[in-house]
């Protein structure tokens, strides 16, 4: 029986221009230079290296381990000599360098042994956990959110639906369709496999109504098992909470989670990894990429972790003299990158190259409400906006800023050309600022109350009025056990700093 579907609020119909891209097979980027990984492609804490300057390297080859529960190991991306562990420019807005591995590679491409899992459905769910988070797999939608973690959510919950998302609702980006059309036996696979890891009752296999090709590609192999469904071509269907509402009719609650109402999503390209990491003991090591827009040859490329996007330009004919405007993602939730020599990482989805343009001038809110009509989370994005602007961080939340996706609806249809994204952007980073200052302030005034009642206890034994201890006040002696666990916290972490309380 065909699913029924259920309209999510607001969103836009857009141009796709997809077609320059969606048809042509993809292209194996050829080996730069330089590789250089940066120890932090995901969410999470960076990984920390374990290899050294001089020592040589194969691909698949650890080279930084997890730190911590949410964080995954980084691999080598082709064989070579590691050449440099230090800052390098990696295109994140908030921390424009960030530590990396460099590798010369030696030219051989060559793999280090790797293990496969046989048999996956006779593994337990979280030995195969373990098995994805080694090879170092993380959301390949974008969001970088560490694979095993989502996986283990499922296992600690009750699941009834996964969902495999291969709705690329973002104009130009068209890597997840031809995945799909060219590994579609992987993403299948693989969503068996995810399945399996999260104990899934039902599995939904999701695509655009305009991938015709991947659609045809997925029905060849899916069975009884699994549901493959068509949704409408409609910005942000992408998104995780919109299908969800789309394929269930279920919303996820403010500030909640979806495995909140049994419900996970895997992106099809992270189904793609986790088969290569079961079947083959494949790590994480390249990922299709689109190259579009105002370029010679856009195309999808099959690029090699560490690659520089500069190189992936050359390959799609990137007219290095003219005055260009280079996206990293899509138009609608890309960000302008302001130099081409960073590396491709786990979340690069999309170059795209656009004319260069000077922005509209911002012009005052007219309160015309035609941001309201498009949101689709059923925010009310002016309100955000004049609460972002003069820094309410109070109201900027009471109005549920963290629920905002960041999808540009709301800018793309504003007739005052007002950046809403970007004051929401700016004022979470602010509040996110603020929070980190408020706990830092609460830890120091608790460690110095802590303090103050030992040195007042140590004070008072001497002087022979230390209460029996069956007497003695119970907050004292709350403080007292809180200052010690602290000094020891401060000791271990003083013998390893990674052990900062993310497990
Ligand atoms: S669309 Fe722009 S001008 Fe209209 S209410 Fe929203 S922020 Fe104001
Ligand atoms: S960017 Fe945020 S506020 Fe604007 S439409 Fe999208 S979810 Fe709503």
């Amino acid at each position: 029986m065909m699913r029924a579907l259920h309209a999510f609020p607001g969103g836009l119909h857009l141009e796709t221009h997809k077609e320059k891209t969606c048809a042509e097979s993809s292209l194996l980027q050829p080996l730069p230079e330089r590789i250089v990984l940066p120890l932090q492609q995901h969410i999470g804490l960076p990984a920390e290296p374990i290899v050294g300057m001089g020592e040589r390297v194969r691909k698949g080859q650890m080279i930084a381990r997890a730190s911590g529960y949410v964080s995954v190991p980084v691999h080598a991306s082709t064989s070579g000599t590691i050449v440099d562990i230090g800052l390098h420019p990696v295109g994140n807005p908030a921390t424009p360098d960030a530590r990396c591995i460099v590798i010369e590679p030696d030219g051989r491409d060559e793999w280090f042994e790797i293990q496969p899992v046989h048999e996956y459905a006779s593994v337990d769910p979280r030995e195969l956990q373990a098995v994805i988070r080694d090879c170092g797999i993380a959301g390949l939608g974008g969001a970088g959110f560490p694979t095993h973690v989502k996986l283990n959510e499922g296992v600690e919950n009750a699941v009834d639906t996964l969902i495999i998302n291969g709705v690329e609702c973002e104009p130009y980006i068209t890597c997840d369709d031809r995945l799909i059309q060219e590994k579609a036996t992987y993403v299948v696979a693989g969503a068996r496999m995810i399945a399996h890891a999260v104990q899934a009752k039902h599995c939904v296999i999701a695509v655009e109504e305009d991938m015709p090709q991947s659609f045809a590609a997925l029905e060849k192999l899916v069975e009884d098992d699994i549901e493959l469904v068509k949704v409408p071509t409609r910005y942000p269907a992408g998104g995780e909470k919109q299908l969800i509402k789309m394929l269930t009719g279920f919303e996820v609650p403010s500030g909640g989670l979806s495995i909140h109402i049994g419900i996970v999503v895997h992106n099809v390209a992270t189904a793609a990894a986790v088969y290569r990491a079961v079947t083959r003991g494949e790590p994480q090591v390249s990922r299709y990429v689109t190259v579009t827009g105002d370029v010679d040859r856009p195309r999808n490329l099959q690029v090699l972790l560490g690659t520089p996007i500069h190189d992936c330009l050359r390959t799609c004919g990137f007219r290095e003299d003219g005055e260009a405007r280079i996206i990293l993602g899509g138009p609608m939730m890309g960000t302008h990158l302001r130099r081409l020599d960073i590396p491709v990482i786990k979340t690069t989805n999309c170059v795209l190259v656009q004319p260069a343009r000077e922005p509209a001038a911002e012009l005052p809110c007219i309160r015309c409400g035609d941001c309201v009509d498009v949101c689709p989370i059923k925010l009310l994005p002016q309100q955000l906006y004049w609460h972002a602007r003069s820094d309410d961080q109070d109201e900027a939340q009471r109005y549920h800023l963290f629920d905002c996706i960041e999808c540009g609806c709301c800018a793309y249809v504003c007739p005052s050309h007002i950046p809403l994204v970007q004051y929401y952007r700016h004022a979470k980073s602010r509040i996110a600022a603020a929070e980190r200052q408020r706990q830092g302030a609460d830890h120091a005034r608790t460690r110095f109350l802590a303090r103050n009642a030992r040195l007042d206890r140590q004070e008072r034994s001497r002087n022979g009025a230390l209460p029996a201890a069956a007497g003695a006040d119970i907050a004292e002696k709350r403080a007292y056990i809180s200052d010690a666990v602290e000094r020891v916290r401060d000791r271990r972490l003083q013998r390893d700093p990674n052990q900062g309380g993310d497990d």
